[in-house]
């Protein structure tokens, strides 16, 4: 044993992510509670997307909630950054995951990012190369992989085959558990689930 290779992703709850998990069908499904205003309806949301897909499923919590900024934290956000902004978020769940991954020894970490994720700075080309360099330079047979980084989340969830029903599970709310209807998060999700409902 020790010479297994996961192929493990990185699941928000939110429809970018159950997309990919539908997508790839990875042998692992990791979500994170890290403190973040949304985490119970994430896990939620997480949990009943993988066991749909039968996917074996792991919550990692850690509390860094006195850490965080914006709408997903109660700390007042910085100037000209976007509102849902948390410093350093996607290193941390990446990081979480690769060291959960380190007990197989080897294997390949996935991220949901798409294409306007670029917006943020951890949602780049450059800083999934970063990442792999990090990962590199500490020796870690780990990768991360995020296939979908010039889709949109349209032609991610086209890609994905994944069903609406499914879809229907996911949240992508900043603000609270439930979905308030009203951040930027539910608003790309109506968005996404407006477009895709024009077009079918
Ligand atoms: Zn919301």
């Amino acid at each position: 044993m020790g010479n297994a290779f996961v192929r493990a992703l990185l699941l928000s709850g939110g429809m970018d992510s159950a997309a990919l998990a539908n997508w790839i069908k990875p042998d692992l499904a990791i979500s994170v509670d890290y403190g973040q205003i949304p985490a119970a309806g994430e896990m939620r949301a997480a949990r009943a997307i993988a066991g749909h897909l039968g996917i074996p499923h792991e919550v990692v919590v850690t509390d860094t909630r006195g850490l965080g900024l914006g709408t997903m934290s109660q700390a007042a956000q910085r100037p000209s950054v976007a509102p849902e902004w948390w410093p350093l978020r996607n290193q941390l769940l990446l990081t979480l995951a690769v060291m959960r991954l380190e007990r197989v020894g080897a294997g390949e970490v996935f991220i949901g990012t798409v294409g306007s994720d670029s917006e943020h700075s951890d949602g780049t080309p450059k800083f999934i190369a970063s990442f792999n360099g990090l990962l590199e330079a500490q020796r870690s047979l780990i990768r991360v992989s995020a296939p979908a980084i010039s889709m949109s989340s349209e032609q991610l969830i086209r890609q994905s085959g994944i069903s609406r029903d499914l879809l229907g599970w996911t949240i992508s709310c900043h603000a609270s558990d439930v979905g308030c209807g009203e951040c930027r998060g539910c608003n790309k999700h109506i968005e996404v689930r407006a477009t895709l409902d024009s077009a079918s």
